[in-house]
């Protein structure tokens, strides 16, 4: 059962808006997945970081939540104006591989990146390729209800059909019109230039790999009727959220809605959720410029994967970020010292029922306030200052990890010098000599004088550990 109250910020309705699903409890979230022609960047994982913290801040409120994403592994144009090649075909052939070759390489990459930032996989994962069937019946529908026609070989969805094709982006403005983009090519087929490809019959790539027998010839799907079709396929005609960085505003999601409610004739998804980009300093990071930072990069040089993961959550989503070493650095060192007080923190005392809940109310409120993950983090801070036990710290410190899932309990991160590691070595040696001589005094003197320079000491069976604050 959901008892709190969650604000989020809507694309759709441009404010923040209460999330009211559908059904009472019960969720159906859509994420666009990766174009597996290359690894994913920071900046993508941006996205997929965020996305998993609002799935899980949903399912940590009581939400039952059913999340489905596509593998976008055919149909993904070089360029938003349905012209240029194929990204996996390019992909391909910048590797000498075939298109399903990369797309697995590609695809199993993304995941173990997934796996290293602690991002879960969405309960059904469905790529392009497997769902020609739906892609073809859907197609069919918007003929059936108007909205397509057939030019130059290709089947177009016609935009001048809808009275407000423009919903999402919130103005028609002529720059919107990727027809008229600089960087876009116009494709003459196209009786309006915000018309778009449902089906590419003609394509004029003969080099493209894949393609499938449709009732308009042999051909491959467009992008954006993938995502509609794969949500519909596994979440019915009504979605409650549907998320991707914020270049999927337009023309992708746009173009999503417009043919997914001319199919239907009825609304489709309620709550739109978009993530701001990663740049670097030189803008936005692009699988396609080339300027991409991965995952395996940061690795390479040092950093844990779930540093990149804190960097993300210190700052909000609807914000652009801008990627330096030094604030990774920042975040490293907070990650670092985060940890080393959790693992500082002794399991004793009894567990303060009435404590846990006042702090996971206002860490709910927090986080559930247009998911401000950086407030989130300071409620955790304000748990380990307080003057609450051990267990209760620890319990809340697991509870709320169950969102920001920083793996905070398993244990200490720490680089010492060797100086101080060998001076605390040697401490905790003549610790151990004193007490066995029954020399309490000495002992707690050793431990007294480490505890003055921010050295706390754990005792266990396996010995004595020690982390600095
Ligand atoms: P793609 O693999 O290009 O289809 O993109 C996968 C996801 O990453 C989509 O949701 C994009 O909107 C998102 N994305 C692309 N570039 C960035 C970026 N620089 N920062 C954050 N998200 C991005
Ligand atoms: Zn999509």
């Amino acid at each position: 059962m959901v008892n709190n109250k969650f604000y989020l910020y809507n694309t759709l309705t441009k404010q923040v808006d209460e999330f009211i699903p559908r059904e009472k409890d019960r969720v159906s979230m859509y994420t666009c997945g990766p174009t597996v022609y290359h690894y994913a960047h920071i900046g993508n994982l941006r996205s997929y970081i965020m996305e998993d913290v609002l799935e899980k801040f949903l399912r940590y409120i009581g939400y039952d939540v059913k999340r489905v994403m596509n593998i976008t592994d055919v149909g993904h144009l070089a360029s938003d104006g349905d012209t240029g090649e194929d990204k996996m075909v390019a992909g391909a052939k910048r590797e000498g591989k075939t298109v399903m070759q990369i797309a697995k390489f590609y695809e199993d990459a993304f995941f173990e990146d997934c796996r290293a930032l602690n991002i879960k996989t969405p309960d059904v994962v469905e790529p392009a390729t497997n769902c020609i069937d739906e892609y073809i019946k859907l197609i069919e529908k918007l003929f059936e209800n108007g909205y397509a026609y057939e030019a130059g070989g290709n089947i177009y969805f016609d935009t001048s059909k809808l009275a407000d094709y423009y919903a999402l982006t919130g103005h028609s403005s002529d720059d919107l019109l990727v027809g008229v983009r600089d960087d876009v090519e116009a494709d003459g087929n196209k009786r309006n230039k915000s018309d778009f490809v449902l089906w590419f019959t003609k394509s004029k790539f003969d080099s493209q790999e894949l393609k499938w027998d449709s009732p308009w010839g042999v051909g491959y799907p467009g992008w954006h009727i993938e995502c509609s079709a794969i949500g519909m396929k596994h979440l019915g005609e009504h979605l409650d959220l549907h998320c991707g960085g914020v270049d999927n505003i337009f023309p992708h999601h746009t173009n999503e809605i417009a043919q997914s409610e001319a199919a239907i004739g009825h609304g489709w998804c309620r709550h739109w959720f978009h993530i701001q980009h990663l740049n670097d300093r030189a803008g936005k990071m692009s699988k396609s410029k080339g300027n991409i930072l991965t995952v395996s990069v940061l690795k390479e040089k040092g950093y844990d994967p779930l540093v990149y993961r804190m960097f993300c959550l210190k700052s909000h989503y609807r914000k652009p970020l801008e990627f330096t070493f030094d604030t990774l650095d920042n975040a490293k060192a907070e990650y670092d010292r985060l940890k080393n007080r959790v693992a500082a923190i002794a399991d004793e005392g009894e567990l303060d029922e009435r404590a846990f809940d006042e702090y996971r109310e206002r860490f709910i409120e927090n986080v559930g306030n247009d998911m401000n993950t950086s407030l989130g983090l300071t409620v955790l801070y304000d748990v380990l200052k307080a003057d609450i036990s051990g267990k209760t710290k620890l319990a809340l410190i697991n509870d709320f990890d169950r969102v920001l899932s920083l793996d905070l309990t398993g244990g200490a991160k720490q680089e010492h010098s060797d100086e101080l590691t060998e001076y605390v070595e040697r401490m905790i040696a003549e610790r151990a000599e004193a007490k066995k001589n029954k020399d309490w005094a000495r002992a707690d003197e050793i431990r007294n004088e480490l505890a003055e320079k921010g050295i706390t000491l754990k005792d266990s069976k396996e010995g004595t550990s020690w982390t600095k604050a």
